[in-house]
């Protein structure tokens, strides 16, 4: 909970806003704070054939991730999907679709789960700075081989629910 204005330091003090309820407001600067925080995109991606799920590892650690990043100001969800995409594997999303968003308390974040087809399987443009190791799985291998207790691995359950519980194809 935010307590004093971003701007200027003032403490804070709820105040009615016409259609939003209370509101916390300054009233140095007269403006309502609404609350502050980031926000992300993971991104379950799979193989042009729909049949592989791509996990990475980063910062020296050696479990399993989906790719994500955050989304920059005035870029849309998809943009920043793409962008990540490319910057990380060196790949180019095809198709993509959202799943479904959690916060993220510790990061302040909230994450926007998308799934997206990569126009290739090669791993040749990985991107060695961000990136320590980028695998493909099978979804079977994909739930096993995942973080757990991530949000990664929450994500993607979630979505393997889906596909099986709908018949729908990705
Ligand atoms: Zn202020």
């Amino acid at each position: 909970m935010m307590n004093y204005c971003y701007e200027c330091g003032t403490e804070l003090v709820p105040r009615e806003l016409e259609n939003e309820g209370m509101v916390l407001y300054c009233k140095t600067c007269r403006c309502f704070r609404f609350p502050i925080y980031s926000t992300a995109v993971s991104i379950i991606v799979l193989d042009p054939q729909k049949k592989h799920i791509l996990l990475i590892q980063q910062y020296g650690r050696e479990s399993n991730i989906l790719v994500a990043g955050y989304i920059n100001r005035t870029e849309n969800a998809e943009t920043a999907v793409a962008r990540e995409l490319k910057e990380e594997i060196g790949l180019n999303a095809v198709k993509l679709h959202f799943n479904r968003s959690e916060f993220f308390e510790r990061s302040n974040t909230l994450m926007l789960n998308f799934t997206c087809i990569a126009d290739s399987d090669s791993l040749d443009g990985l991107n060695s700075k961000e990136v320590d190791k980028a695998q493909w799985f099978t979804f079977e291998q994909a739930k096993a081989e995942i973080r757990p207790g991530s949000l990664a691995e929450r994500f993607l359950l979630a979505y393997l629910d889906d596909i099986a519980g709908t018949g729908q194809e990705w």
